[in-house]
């Protein structure tokens, strides 16, 4: 592994803690919770799952906006008036936002939206994006491609850091394999591995790694017990409506139930679920009265 230096961990106490609010971090001793629909739809259906998630505690939401959908004939994201939703709930609620960026020419307005940018699966080795990521100054939610070798997943990481961005967390959300029975194969090997290897914090995708809803929530569970730093999780206030990703969405109320769940395991890995942290929220004007 290689020919990366600055994602290896020189020592085993080397972590690092990386920060998507003055709140929320990411690698130290609080589990990040991620949770938000696949596709923003609406700032009605952002400000819902905003005033659900918040007290879950869900730390920051996530919604894409530039979606990378295998039919070009399939929703391809509201875009910049995305953009302009995750900004007013961001605020509104004080919450860090995620989401994804697909192309060099998209940074700078994602950049002023978002407190994270995540490079998807399909843009794990889309070079010329993790170079000018590299010079970008918000932290990158890095996937892990469809069917990336560890080293592979490590070398995209090495391109940002070594291009002068620190701030990279990774997220293990599933490989190909043979079965359609789940969407997709869930690494906890590769979680294990990318803890001992490097210094970044892991991240976990249950949604898109099984690609039903009634399996999110043990996938979740043991990706935390496995030692995943955080989650993300797909959830919608109407899951079956969903434009992308509707079956593997979670209802509101059961993305709070999960939460709720994985404090036992936190604790038994030494862990604990993120605090009740939420001092400007203010109530929506859209969905109240
Ligand atoms: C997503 O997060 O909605 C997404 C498209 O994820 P992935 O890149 O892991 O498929
Ligand atoms: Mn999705």
């Amino acid at each position: 592994m290689l020919d990366a230096k600055l994602v290896i961990r020189s020592h085993s106490e080397q972590k690092t803690v990386v920060k998507l609010s003055e709140q929320v971090t990411v690698g130290g001793q609080e589990l990040l919770v991620i949770g938000g629909p696949c596709s923003v739809e609406s700032l009605v259906q952002m400000e819902v799952v905003a005033e659900h998630l918040a007290t879950a505690p869900v730390q920051a939401l996530r919604g894409g906006v530039y979606k990378p959908r295998t039919s070009p004939y399939a929703f391809q994201g509201l875009g910049l008036e995305g953009l302009e939703i995750l900004t007013a709930v961001r605020q509104r609620y004080n919450m860090p936002v995620v989401t994804e960026v697909m192309a060099v020419s998209q940074i700078a307005a994602i950049a002023t939206a978002a407190d994270v940018l995540q490079v998807g699966s399909r843009n794990m080795q889309n070079f010329e994006l993790l170079k000018a990521l590299g010079q970008c100054d918000k932290p990158v939610l890095l996937k892990r491609g469809l069917s990336a070798t560890l080293e592979e997943f490590i070398l995209a990481a090495e391109y940002i850091l070594s291009h002068g961005n620190p701030q990279v967390v990774l997220c293990e959300r599933g490989i190909r394999s043979f079965d359609p029975y789940t969407r997709n194969v869930l690494d906890l090997g590769a979680v294990a591995a990318l803890k001992q290897l490097t210094h970044l914090p892991v991240i976990v995708d249950p949604s898109h790694a099984v690609g039903k809803r009634e399996l999110v929530a043990d996938l979740a569970r043991a990706a935390v017990a496995c030692g995943a730093d955080g989650l993300i999780i797909e959830c919608h206030p109407q899951p079956e409506q969903s434009v992308s990703d509707a079956r593997q969405a979670l209802s509101l109320a059961e993305m709070v139930t999960l939460v709720h769940s994985l404090g036992a395991i936190a604790a038994a890995v030494g862990r604990s679920l993120p605090r009740i942290n939420i001092p400007s929220l203010a109530v929506p004007s859209t969905v109240c009265g």
